[in-house]
């Protein structure tokens, strides 16, 4: 086995998405996933790497990520099998000096391209370096059930979501203090669903597509599937409600700004109102 199977940041992928299979957020190659490496990672590997990297073009400009590292799930890839076989369902890539393309410097061995959404993956990661001060290195999309249906019944809108999601558990404004940045639908895989959706991630560590998934970030693998976990557990019970008749008391304003007041953390205003 090449020793770059063995390395954390690969290992670390085979976890998250196998954890996120198990969640049921993944049915087929529903969902990707990108983690932004470091210099550092990957210095010891580069026996690993081909010596002859296939280049890729890029229709969009991420120049802003010149000559970065990232490990991805590739396209049309079964979460369920990464663990099975992470050579053949991973790619490294290294973003060229441009930002108009990339090379596969690792995985995809039976051929393949990285996950359709590279798109928004970049253009998100781009957005995510600026406001987190370069802390957040991981943009998670999967198909959370509970979050999806939601987005047939409310109305698309940040404010409305985040308050309810906050509402249906007590952590939930903790965790998200910036709420869930949404996207109407838009054809995915496209560069204009990339922008929408960095658009948000300027806001929101959160971003709902319409009818179709949710788009985490964090610092870690960790900490992204943390996040779409607890609003995941919040929208499973806000269905439960829903299914139940509806909510005949809440969490109030004024015990959110308790909240907030004992986390230190600054909700968004719009929600909180
Ligand atoms: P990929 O298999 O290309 O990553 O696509 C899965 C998906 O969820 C598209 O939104
Ligand atoms: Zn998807």
């Amino acid at each position: 086995m090449q020793q770059i199977q063995s390395s954390w940041f690969v290992q670390a992928m085979v976890k998250a998405t196998y954890d996120m299979w198990l969640k049921g957020w993944d049915e087929r190659n529903g969902g990707n996933v990108s983690l932004r490496l470091l210099e550092s990672d990957i210095i010891s590997f580069q026996n690993d790497f081909y010596a002859n990297p296939r280049h890729e073009s890029l229709t969009q400009d991420v120049s802003k990520l010149a000559n970065q590292y990232f490990i991805v799930t590739g396209s049309g890839k079964f979460f369920r099998n990464v663990i099975l076989d992470p050579a053949d369902t991973l790619a490294v890539v290294k973003i060229d000096e441009q930002g108009k393309g990339y090379y596969i410097m690792w995985g995809l061995v039976n051929g393949g391209l990285p996950t359709s959404e590279l798109a928004a993956h970049l253009q998100s990661h781009i957005v995510r370096i600026e406001h987190s001060q370069g802390k957040d290195r991981v943009i998670m999309h999967c198909h959370a059930t509970n979050l999806i249906a939601l987005t047939y019944v409310l109305e698309l809108d940040t404010a409305v979501i985040t308050r309810l999601l906050w509402e249906m558990s007590t952590e939930c404004l903790v965790v998200f203090p910036n709420g869930v940045g949404v996207v109407p639908w838009m054809v995915p895989g496209k560069d204009e669903i990339g922008y929408a959706t960095a658009e948000q991630m300027a806001k929101h560590t959160l971003v709902l597509w319409a009818f179709h998934g949710v788009f985490g970030t964090g610092a870690t693998l960790d900490e992204a599937f943390g996040l779409i976990d607890t609003a995941e557990k919040s929208a499973q019970i806000l269905v439960k409600v829903l299914s139940m008749g509806g909510k005949r008391q809440t969490i109030t304003t004024e015990q959110f700004k308790l909240l907030a007041q004992r986390f230190d953390v600054k909700p968004m205003q719009e929600a909180l109102q």
